[in-house]
């Protein structure tokens, strides 16, 4: 063990739901991983913790005000040595550095792509949790993996499922030999069997608890929506080569199955185990071998019988509108999430009904054009104008 070099790890978004999760599995194996660089949007508090916990080299805010605070309570705790960085740009500095062998990527949204790319340009292995990144850059995205020669290793738990049930050679990106179907499966949030007439009254806070598993805001309003899933499909057909229509999602309640690989001669092969995002952290971290997570074991008997059914599109639209995102391609899927972040966060912020969360979507989506997404100047235009149109249409929405 001695023998093997330790690697050097910079968590993007480390204040976190992954970003805790992956603390908590880098600190079970301190003979692995060195934390080199964290950071987070404005959870100064949790922030300073980490630094007294694992000494990071570098860590990031996002405004300047808050990160003097921190190098004043460093230098107070005896730390005057961490230095302490501000501001978007510095979240791509960190993400190269000479140290970091690996960047896991778990800042929610948009603001995770350009250093999430930038960890791709550089070669480091990337820990993909920010769908949203993915979702934008596309093919982009995957062509500079393939230039670097980076690796890839899915961190959402389907993602990580599927991957686990490819080929053992198998590289993210690549078309899987023998591979029929992908089955992605979806736990269907809070409201899935929520009368459809109730949907227009359904808090924040009511969308938030999520059955099975304890995630950041957006995504928790995604899942009860099912944009998650249908940021999930994209995310799946750019991870893994295939056409949307041989990404089917399968409802199932329980979340035992993380999702599935359909082989041509008939075998379907599962990943199981507990929710807990510690196992697909774990499985990314040490591939390809395997180290503990953390995790309870499954317990088969306490879950006694497997679900599954088809998702219903009248009661999910956002799921439809993520296919027909991908179909159309381009700039697309880039316009889906941008409309789709506007309209979560006015949500929370009880601007707007649940259920005005795809129409906004529909909105965008017809009313904007897909153009290439060829360069990341593009597809960071088609993010701008989408957010500028969702906007007005939610200023609309208040009036009303
Ligand atoms: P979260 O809200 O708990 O954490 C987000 C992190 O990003 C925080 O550290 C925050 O400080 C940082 N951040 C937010 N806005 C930022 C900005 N503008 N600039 C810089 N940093 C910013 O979210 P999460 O649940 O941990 O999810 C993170 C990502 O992982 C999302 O893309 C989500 O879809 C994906 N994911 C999460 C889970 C889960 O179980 N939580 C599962 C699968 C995928
Ligand atoms: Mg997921």
């Amino acid at each position: 063990k001695g023998l093997l070099k330790m690697k050097g790890i910079c968590i993007l978004g480390s204040t976190g739901s992954i970003g805790v999760n992956t603390l908590d599995v880098v600190a079970r194996h301190p003979d692995l991983y060195r934390v080199v660089a964290l950071t987070a949007n404005n959870n100064l508090d949790r922030l300073y913790e980490q630094c007294l916990r694992f000494h990071p080299p570098y860590v990031v805010l996002r405004g300047e005000p808050q990160a003097e605070e921190l190098r004043a309570r460093l230098s107070a705790a005896g730390l005057p040595r961490i230095q302490v960085l501000s501001g978007a740009k510095s979240l791509e500095d960190v993400a190269v550095l000479p140290e970091v062998d690996c960047v896991m990527a778990a800042i929610v949204g948009a603001a995770g792509l350009l250093p999430t790319l930038a960890a791709a340009r550089a070669g480091k292995t990337v820990f993909l949790a920010n769908k949203e990144a993915l979702v934008m850059s596309g093919q982009l995205f995957m062509a500079e993996i393939a230039k670097s020669g980076a690796k890839l290793l899915p961190i959402d738990s389907e993602h990580n499922a599927i991957f686990q049930c490819m080929p053992a050679d198998y590289k993210a990106g690549q078309s899987a030999s023998g591979v029929r179907r992908i089955l992605l499966t979806a736990s269907g949030g809070p409201f899935l069997r929520t009368a459809l007439d109730e949907l227009d009254d359904v808090t924040p806070d009511q969308a938030v608890a999520h059955p099975n598993w304890v995630m950041g805001r957006k995504i928790s309003v995604d899942s009860a929506t099912m944009m998650n899933k249908g940021l999930e499909v994209i995310e799946a057909c750019l991870l893994f080569n295939m056409p949307p229509e041989r990404v089917q999602v399968v409802v199932h309640r329980q979340s035992v199955i993380h999702s599935l690989v359909e082989y041509v001669d008939g075998t379907l092969l599962a990943q199981m185990g507990s929710p807990d995002m510690r196992i697909p952290i774990a499985h990314a971290l040490a591939w390809p071998k395997r180290f503990e997570s953390g995790a309870e074991p499954l317990d088969l008997f306490a879950v006694r019988q497997l679900d599954f059914e088809a998702p219903n599109e009248a009661r999910f639209p956002c799921l439809s509108l993520a296919y027909e995102a991908v179909r159309a391609a381009g700039t697309m899927p880039a316009v889906l999430n941008a409309a789709n972040e506007v309209a979560v966060a006015s949500f929370l912020d009880l601007k707007i009904r649940f259920t005005h969360i795809p129409e906004i979507i529909r909105h965008c989506m017809t009313t904007i054009a897909p153009e290439p997404a060829d360069t990341i100047e593009a597809v960071l235009e088609a993010d701008r104008i989408a957010r500028l149109a969702a906007e007005s249409y939610v200023n609309r929405l208040a009036e009303r």
